[in-house]
């Protein structure tokens, strides 16, 4: 009876996970344009290049070092 409660208590805790995840406006990758949800292993830097946008980079972009290019100064990195 104890298993059963603790893991309706976790389903609540992911329902509300996913609701705050639904009204924060998730970054999005710079390489692929997905929104990077708040748990990924995701990278955030600066464009090595003007300094004034900042990249984001999903942990899939990250495994396939697929190129970015920044929107502001157009520096292509990987
Ligand atoms: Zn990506
Ligand atoms: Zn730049």
């Amino acid at each position: 009876m104890n298993a059963t409660t603790s893991f309706l208590r976790l389903n609540i805790e992911d329902a509300e996970v996913l609701k705050m995840a639904s009204s924060i406006k998730l970054p999005v990758c710079t390489s692929c344009n997905k929104p990077i949800a708040p748990f990924e292993r995701a990278v955030r830097f600066k464009c090595p290049n003007c300094g004034a946008i900042v990249i984001w980079r999903c942990e899939k972009c990250r495994k396939l070092v697929n190129t970015y290019t920044c929107p502001n100064c157009g520096f292509v990195g990987p």
